[in-house]
């Protein structure tokens, strides 16, 4: 006798929920054979727990579990699929829990379910699922419910369907009353139209696939994505359907083209979440994004190494939201010193003024910083942290005694990334990024990286002495006009995670103090425990005189940055007011009470977690998991700093051919890895796997297996 265990959302929400529904699930005496969430929930609900039941079966030893059912509770007329998903099956008219399982289950069967023509009318997923459901378990073979499905394929769709799952295959498309419609032989094209126009590369179009993996590329299928956003995975070959795209390349409606348009948008019923896709669209240019290809994705909330999105999928922040998360998100201690600081004030400018939390944290940064940086000059994030190290370092010659104000010029590595304002672009070497401003601002003199690919089977320790002896030469031929040498030390993380050979940095250090030519430390990336000490400079025991942090200064928090500097240049400066030497620069938020709150609290949650300590194991565990990655077919490099890793993709593995850079691999792999539950970002074709330093090991373990599987989506296809 089959036994349902019907869930309702009382126990709570994220990953409780999950952990809850394995409790019960797991400790019944028996194991449940139905799953069936409770279909008096309101629909939102619904969807999320289908997900999250999604997620919590995938966690069932093989066999204890045969059927997950989930009523949709409401709807008409969407897509109904039995599925075998490795050793569970699942009933289901919703893309939640498919989608879920599917990112880690073989599909090994699946048949579309023919709904009786009265129940479509009114189609009640739980009328029809459940007494489905106990005719399987008693023994109805999956042939006699419907004809075979090819391949599921996900929809995401605008409230109130937020998502279903659609039948490669068929027609989907989207009615005017925001339900989505199937097995329409034909009229999609004009229906569609009717909606708004949808264009590819330029080209309108009228269908639209997205798959995960199991429709061979040709498929005809008709899909389309959330919120008029369409992720085009495979195209099919029908002449008025070809499109000059590949798997992952993202288009968009273009909702101006007619006034019908509004009809998808508005038949979307103006959901909450949908409405925000439509303005990010429209509003918010994003960073280091082509907006014509945006397809919009919101995080609304953070746990640990976790980002969960308006729709309550859980992604792994594979990169650290951008490099800066430090002990995961919403970490209790900080949560509390925010709020602590924020009941105080929550910003004094640091103009001619000060503030206690600001001061005891300066004097922190002092305590914990190589030796001689005595000096804090808050700025607001990295780039200004290192343009304020740059005008400092000019000046400082300006005003020495005696003064030298020759020195005029700066010394930066190629590859070199400081940040993207103007003076950082002057000494940053990404030609991607950089080589268009040229004009607007100066050239610095350029070191190669040590880091970089070295062809001829040069040895680490010849590339530093190679590069020491250029840098050498730079200075004596450029003697007097220097006036100093910024660097990422260690390692060049958005060069692509080049790693310098071990003596390169004190090489440098000894050389330009010969030289008496300034050293600027960028670690804005790198600070804070990112390479295995809490600065990577004290890995080759040097101190700067110079040290810019940002990114983690406050744990990933709060928009926050530092210049560090030496005595000797602050002495430069002091004088009276009528002297001129004052440094007149500075931003609106330097020092701000709030960041400056949270980054004490940090520090004092490194120590308390011990987190520097705890650092080697997941170093080591990355490593591991870094040689499965290296053996991939189409992967050329892997390079490794800490807890820090780029994985290069190539066309060809033995020549390290990469890839055409219009393939834009990269991105491919790191969006496909997000349906396997993993944000990641790549630096042109390497993938980066960046975690916050609290990822746990089963999460670096998840993390590391959506790579590759992002890797295998974008190169194996
Ligand atoms: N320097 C380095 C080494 C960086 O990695 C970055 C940012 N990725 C910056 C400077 C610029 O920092 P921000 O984006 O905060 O301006």
């Amino acid at each position: 006798m089959p036994r349902t265990v019907t869930l309702t959302t009382d126990f709570g929400s994220g990953s409780d929920y999950v952990a809850q529904l394995k409790a019960v699930l797991l400790g019944a005496a028996a194991p449940p054979t139905i799953v069936d969430i409770a279909h008096d929930l309101p629909a939102h609900d619904i969807r999320a727990a289908a997900r999250l039941v999604g997620q919590a079966c995938l966690g069932f030893p093989p066999g204890t579990l045969h059927l997950v059912v989930v009523d949709p509770g409401v709807g008409t007329g969407r897509p109904l699929v039995w599925a075998r998903l490795g050793d569970q099956e699942f009933l289901c008219p919703d893309n939640g829990v498919l989608t879920a399982a599917r990112g880690r289950l073989p599909l090994a069967e699946a048949r579309a379910i023919a709904v009786p023509a009265a129940a479509a009318a009114t189609f009640h997923g739980r009328d029809v699922l459940a007494p489905l459901a106990v005719r399987l378990i008693d023994g109805l073979a999956p042939a006699t419910i419907g004809p075979p499905v090819a391949a599921l394929v996900e929809l995401s769709w605008p409230q109130p369907h937020e998502s279903s799952t659609g039948i490669v295959g068929e027609v989907v498309h989207v009615d005017a009353f925001g339900n989505l419609v199937t097995n329409l032989p034909a009229g999609l094209g004009p229906r569609l139209e009717a909606a708004g126009r949808i264009r590819v590369g330029g080209q309108d179009v009228t269908t639209i696939v997205r798959t995960y993996g199991d429709a061979p590329p040709g498929t005809p299928v008709a899909l389309v994505g959330s919120q008029g956003c369409i992720e085009v995975a495979v195209v099919e070959g029908r002449a008025d359907h070809r499109l000059a795209a590949g798997p992952g390349t993202v288009v968009a409606i273009d909702d101006r083209a007619a006034a019908p348009a509004s009809a998808l948008q508005c038949a979307a019923g103006g959901g909450a979440a949908d409405r925000l896709r439509q303005w990010d669209r429209e509003h918010v240019w994003h960073a280091f994004t082509q907006m014509q290809e945006y397809e919009p994705l919101l995080i609304e909330r953070g746990e640990g190494a976790w980002l969960v999105d308006t729709e309550g999928r859980r992604y792994l922040d594979g990169s650290a939201s951008m490099w800066c998360n430090v002990h995961g998100h919403r970490h209790p201690r900080l949560d509390a010193a925010l709020a602590a600081q924020a009941a105080k004030v929550a910003h004094t400018t640091n103009l001619g003024l000060s503030n206690p939390t600001t001061v005891e944290f300066a004097r922190r940064l002092v305590e914990i910083a190589p030796a001689g940086l005595e000096k804090v000059f808050f700025t607001g994030d990295g780039s200004s942290a290192c343009e304020a190290a740059l005008k400092m370092a000019f000046q400082f010659w300006l005003q020495a005694a005696p003064p030298q104000p020759a020195r005029t010029r700066f010394i930066a590595i190629g590859d070199a990334y400081h940040g993207d304002t103007l003076g950082a672009i002057g000494v940053g070497g990404v030609d991607r990024f950089t080589a268009m401003f040229a004009p607007l601002t100066f050239e610095a003199l350029r070191l190669p990286s040590p880091g970089g690919p070295r062809p001829h089977g040069e040895t680490p320790a010849a590339a530093a002495a190679g590069a020491l002896a250029a840098l050498e030469r730079l200075l004596e031929e450029y003697r007097g006009t220097v006036a100093a040498l910024i660097m990422e030390p260690i390692v060049q993380v958005a060069g692509g995670v080049l790693v310098h050979p071990p003596g390169f940095l004190r090489g440098v250090r000894e050389i330009t103090r010969a030289h008496d030519v300034l050293l600027i430390l960028d670690e804005v990336a790198v600070g804070f425990g990112r390479t295995g000490t809490m600065f990577a400079c004290e890995q080759e025991g040097v101190a700067p005189d110079f040290l810019c942090l940002a990114k983690g200064l406050t744990a990933g928090y709060l928009p926050a940055a530092a210049t560090l500097a030496t005595a000797r240049v602050w002495n430069a400066f002091l004088g009276s007011h009528a002297d001129r030497r004052t440094f007149f620069h500075g931003h609106t938020y330097g020092g701000n009470p709030l960041a400056a709150a949270v980054g004490l609290e940090s520090l004092a949650v490194f120590r308390d977690e011990r987190v520097l300590e705890r650092l080697p194991a997941a170093i080591d565990r990355l490593r591991g998991h870094l040689v499965g990655l290296a053996a991939l077919d189409h992967v050329g490099d892997v390079r490794q700093c800490g807890l820090l890793a780029g994985i290069d993709l190539v066309a060809d593995k033995a020549s390290r051919r990469p890839y055409p850079w219009q393939e834009n691999r990269g991105t491919r792999a790191c969006l496909a890895a997000r349906r396997h539950g993993a944000i990641l970002r790549q630096l042109g074709d390497a993938v980066v796997i960046m975690p916050p330093l609290c990822i746990a090991p089963a999460e670096l373990d998840l993390l590391c297996a959506a790579a590759e599987a992002g890797i295998r989506a974008a190169t194996e296809q």
